[in-house]
């Protein structure tokens, strides 16, 4: 990190441990429960956790939190390893999960109630509700919280053993009914669940609480900094209180930091899932969806996430990221990095009445304007040609330098063309333009110096590529989706467009995934699950700018400078 740079609070407190000595060296986690696909706000927990240890020569550990069987599988804990690992980090061999300590959990729990600090409950789920009191009454001591421990270490032994059915009994920490934190008032340390674990499968019978698992988990993997959002705060107390009865050799230390959230997306894995199980996407990686896995489909660089964590910052404050900012990133790094392709979106055919029927030229185009190092390639032009049919107004107005009836443009990598008629189906919908070129204007070796305002994409139609193009849109029409009651009403039915184009055919090779520019329209990829070289599917990634600089981008374009 540069001096000037300024250090979030985080990396603030780290840098000063550091310091101090208190630690040599900086050891994070990051904790998903592969319950789902990781979304844009792991992203954030992602760069914070691998950053600071990448930054100070430290360690992270990708610990799945798997203590929640039934709801977690193996697909998604492929997904996360992959998701993690495209991010552009690096556990080394330092993949944990939750399950590897279940044995050490259980021993820690004996060791609690051994000294007095937990002990089995009889009361049922409700029970233990009425019990707990509200925010604003103290809660009741259980008639069980008094137990002997020889009495709590019989039944703990005869939980594990099976021997109860779901829900009988629990094991919960002896601290304070009275305690205004609620997460203090005598929480669950472990439950009877008769159901398979996706790793351990039938050899538990009960599982540890999220709280509990998690502090021990940090414990034991010597977490220095155990990083996580806001809506832990409260929970902090009991982290402590863990840490404080039981001792282990390592000290973690909780700090809470607010949640990313991004503008017209969801960031919950249950509502995500909800998406995907209702058939309202494709699945947990369609190009809609604010995961990993649907951002890398659609088309955004992992550079780009990672930038756009870093423009979000690390705060208290919790935060509503607009999708322009993240769209800024993707634009950023593939405006420098991405080549430049033709295609057309909505084509329009243009005959050219004077150029030879069966006459191909190739034209020399370059792969980047800004880039000479990453050459040319040849793009076949001939007689019949597409072009966009919004670059063409019968009715246009003066400052209108695309195609007009009689007037004149440049056809990119081209010649200037003329429009000379206009031909119309039944309906009176214009279907084709007769044009004339003018053989001395063509790009690069013309003889004739002749300027005009506009220039347009086209392909040649012989040589066309047809292609599906699926433009996306943001699949909520409210800003803050996460906070809706109900979130199928905020969808925004027109996500997906499905267009017919042509492409430019050295387009038939790209690889899917790749990002280019279709010139004038955007980013764009081939589908990495859809594409073949028989039938091809295209992505939209990003447009050229923010649709709210769309007028600002079709003044230009009429003046001839896009
Ligand atoms: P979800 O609500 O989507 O299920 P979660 O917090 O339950 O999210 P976990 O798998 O437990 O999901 O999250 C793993 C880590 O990612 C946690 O440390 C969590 O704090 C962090 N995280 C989750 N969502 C966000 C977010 N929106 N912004 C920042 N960090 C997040
Ligand atoms: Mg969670």
């Amino acid at each position: 990190m540069s001096e000037t740079e300024s250090r979030d609070f985080i990396r603030q407190i780290i840098q000063d441990d550091l310091e101090s000595g208190k630690h040599d060296q900086i050891v994070t986690r990051f904790p998903p429960e592969p319950n789902g696909y990781l979304h844009i706000g792991h992203v954030m927990s992602i760069c914070l956790n691998f950053g600071v240890t990448n930054e100070t020569a430290g360690r992270t550990y990708l610990r799945l939190d798997d203590t929640n069987p039934g709801k977690e599988s193996k697909e998604y804990v492929d997904a996360i390893e992959r998701d993690v690992r495209w991010l552009g980090f690096d556990w080394e061999d330092r993949l944990t999960h939750a399950s590897d300590y279940f044995e050490k959990i259980y021993a820690a729990a004996v060791s609690l109630v051994e000294m007095g600090s937990a002990y089995v409950d009889s009361l049922s789920a409700d029970e233990i509700r009425e019990y707990r009191g509200t925010l604003t009454s103290a809660g009741r001591n259980s008639p069980h919280r008094d137990r002997s421990v020889e009495e709590n270490l019989h039944l703990l032994a005869r939980m594990r053993a099976g021997e109860f059915p779901d829900g009988e009994l629990v094991l919960r920490a002896k601290i304070d009914m009275g305690s205004p934190n609620m997460n203090l008032r005598d929480p669950a340390l472990y439950r009877i669940r008769h159901i398979a674990h996706q790793r351990t499968g039938d050899d538990w019978s009960i599982y540890p609480m999220y709280d509990f698992a998690h502090t021990l988990s940090d414990a034991f993997e010597g977490i220095t900094h155990s990083l996580c959002t806001l809506e832990f705060e409260d929970h902090r107390p009991l982290y402590d209180w863990f840490l404080d009865q039981l001792k282990p050799a390592h000290r973690p230390r909780q700090i809470e930091f607010s949640r990313l959230n991004l503008a017209y997306a969801i960031t919950s894995k249950r509502k995500l899932n909800a998406l995907v199980e209702e058939g309202i996407v494709e699945g947990w990686n369609d190009p809609r969806m604010p995961t990993i896995a649907g951002m890398r489909r659609r088309g955004y660089p992992a550079a780009a996430l990672r930038e756009f964590v870093k423009r979000g910052g690390v705060t208290k404050k919790d935060k509503l990221i607009e999708m322009g900012v993240l769209e800024n990133c993707v634009r950023d790094i593939l405006g420098e990095n991405a080549e430049r392709r033709m295609a057309v979106l909505k084509p329009l055919k243009v005959v050219l009445t004077n150029y030879p029927e069966g006459k191909v030229e190739m034209m020399e185009a370059a792969n980047h304007p800004g880039r000479p190092e990453l050459g040319t390639r040849e793009v076949p032009f001939s007689r019949e040609l597409w072009i966009e049919q919004e670059d063409f107004m019968e009715d246009a107005p003066r400052k209108f330098f695309r195609l007009k009836p009689g007037g004149e443009v440049r056809l990119r990598f081209g010649y200037i063309i003329q429009c000379d008629e206009i031909i119309k189906n039944d309906a009176g919908e214009v279907i084709e333009l007769r044009c004339s070129y003018d053989p001395d204007t063509r790009s690069g070796t013309g003889t004739s110096d002749r300027k005009v305002k506009g220039t347009i994409h086209w392909v040649s139609r012989e040589h066309a590529l047809a292609a599906k193009v699926r433009l996306y849109d943001r699949l909520f029409n409210v800003a803050n989706p996460n906070s809706a009651d109900d979130f199928h009403a905020a969808l925004n039915a027109d996500s997906l467009q499905s267009v017919d184009a042509k492409l430019e055919p050295s387009l038939a090779a790209l690889e899917s995934g790749t990002p280019v520019q279709f010139e004038r329209l955007g980013y764009f990829c081939a589908d990495s699950e859809e594409n073949s070289a028989d039938a091809h599917v295209f992505n939209r990634i990003v447009t050229l700018r923010d649709s709210w600089a769309k007028q600002e981008e079709l003044a230009m374009k009429d003046q001839g400078q896009v």
